[in-house]
């Protein structure tokens, strides 16, 4: 074991110093499978100190660190490079709740906490934290925090940066930002705690953080609606909001195509609807209030769309056995997509209005090039979000479309960067969109963003390779 190791194991003790090529297996590959890695040891530290004195010794000795949290990222942003030269330092273990204060409404968890038991922390004290992800049984809020990760709620209660209040950050030459605090107001100058919120771990570790708590729902309404196309999907919304107000927690668009890979590969998934549609939208109302009769609301609502050509078809649920079974289709549509095959995916973001225009018009475009090819969209259509994933059914045909994945890419991200969208709504830059995202953010926004990672990470030991 060289000196370096040994200054490691001696942070951490030996049995968290993995170097042993099956016991570092699984923190070398992403979730996807596509990025393979290798690194000079995985790091398990169990508090902030450790963190700060293997960060420290990575810093004196000018080796990289890789921060990884559960390892569920789609961009290859906790996988180390192929080089061998980095540690990877897992948060894991640092995952303790630290303080709940039921008054002030906030929660204060280190970054390895997963995000179903901060979930689970805030519902003990009769609180909500609304991030809900279909990864949150694996997923870590610092790497929620440092993929400033969306899923299923933003539309009402935003994503992680507008659920933070406080950070508590290593700083890449070991220092720690003791940056917790738990005000909802602070106007002192530069609010730091944003620079880390989405920086995929390119300028610090995230140890801990304060986060925001809110009244626990008590009633809620799941409906599954067959839509005539996503520009009545877009209108049902907009009633919707209008009569419902921010009652309306989740509005996500599903096509058809992407269902069907559900009911192929998921046990026991059911179409709720008797008659397939080409489009759907599972929509969720939720209030504080036990008797807000929101199954009345929300039938209400879409009867009326319906009189107006906005609605085909509705399965209201009438427990939440079936709100849960009408959830499990759309949240094992990534899981199906996995067994399906690969395909060349997409994570963007255009404003609401313009989601018809897009899938209209990237569908056209990329069907001049393959007119084969399978388009499987869904996503948080109220956040302008949309996965849009690209395949061919038949295996062959696909390796070939998949190996002119950046004609696919120029396709779709042009379209998006026309009508003032993001290439990266919610999953981060990581490896995959590095080189991509050059195209699209100006000189000026890269600069800026290469000036702030060189002021924080001068030596460039932090996630090298990842975002920028
Ligand atoms: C089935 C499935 C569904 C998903 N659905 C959604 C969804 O709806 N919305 C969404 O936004 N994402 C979704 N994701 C993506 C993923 O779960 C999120 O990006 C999540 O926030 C990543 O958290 P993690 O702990 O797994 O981070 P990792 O994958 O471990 O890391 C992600 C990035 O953060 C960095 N990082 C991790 N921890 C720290 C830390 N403590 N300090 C500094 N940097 C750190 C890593 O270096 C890496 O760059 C989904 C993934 C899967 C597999």
């Amino acid at each position: 074991m060289d000196e370096f190791l040994r200054t490691l194991t001696d942070i951490v003790g030996r049995d968290h110093v993995l170097v042993d090529a099956d016991d570092a297996a699984p923190y070398l590959v992403d979730w996807r499978g596509r990025y393979q890695g290798a690194a000079r040891a995985v790091v398990r530290p169990t508090s902030t100190a450790q963190v700060a004195a293997v960060v420290a010794a990575c810093h004196a000795a000018a080796v990289a660190v890789v921060p990884q949290g559960g390892n569920t990222g789609l961009c290859g942003g906790a996988t180390p490079l192929a080089d061998g030269q980095s540690v990877v330092l897992s948060l894991s273990r640092l995952n303790r709740v630290r303080a709940l204060d039921a008054d002030n409404n906030t929660l204060c968890v280190e970054a390895g906490c997963k995000l179903a038991a901060v979930q689970e922390a805030a519902r003990g004290a009769g609180r909500f934290f609304p991030l809900s992800l279909a990864s949150e049984g694996s997923c870590e809020i610092g790497g929620n925090l440092s993929t400033n990760a969306g899923g299923v709620q933003v539309l009402r209660y935003g994503n992680m940066r507008d659920l933070v209040l406080g950070l508590e950050v290593v700083l890449p030459d070991g220092r720690v930002w003791d940056g917790l605090r738990e005000l909802r107001k602070d106007n002192t100058g530069y609010d730091l705690k944003h620079l880390f919120v989405g920086a995929e771990g390119t300028l610090g570790v995230i140890t801990a953080a304060t986060l925001k708590l809110f009244p626990s729902p008590q009633a809620r309404a799941t409906a599954w609606v067959a839509v005539p196309d996503p520009a009545a999907a877009v209108a049902l919304l907009a009633s919707m909001r209008a009569a419902c107000g921010d009652r309306i927690t989740a509005f996500e668009l599903v096509a058809r195509a992407a269902l069907e890979i559900v009911l192929k590969h998921i046990d026991g998934a059911r179409d709720p609807l008797s008659s397939p549609a080409l489009w759907s939208v599972l929509v969720e109302l939720s209030d504080t209030l036990p008797d807000a009769a929101l199954e009345e609301m929300l039938m209400h609502e879409l009867a009326s769309a319906s009189e107006r050509g906005l609605v085909i078809d509705a399965a209201v649920a009438g427990s939440l056995a079936q709100s849960a079974t009408l959830w499990a289709l759309r949240e094992n549509i990534s899981e199906a997509q996995r067994i399906e095959g690969v395909s060349i995916k997409h994570d963007i973001s255009v404003p609401v209005s313009r989601i018809p225009h897009f899938l209209v018009a990237a569908g056209e475009r990329l069907r001049a090039i393959w007119p084969d090819v399978r388009v499987v969209a869904f996503g948080h259509i109220g956040d302008g979000n949309l996965h849009y994933n690209l395949s061919k059914a038949d295996a062959e045909d696909n390796d070939a479309f998949i190996a002119r994945t950046d004609e696919a890419n120029r396709v779709v991200h042009d379209l998006v960067s026309e009508l003032g969208g993001s290439i990266s709504a919610e999953h981060g830059l990581g490896q995959l969109k590095r080189d991509e995202i050059r195209r699209y953010k100006s000189d000026l926004e890269l600069e800026l963003m290469r000036r702030i990672k060189a002021a924080l990470d001068p030596a460039g030991l932090m996630n090298p390779g990842k975002l920028l």
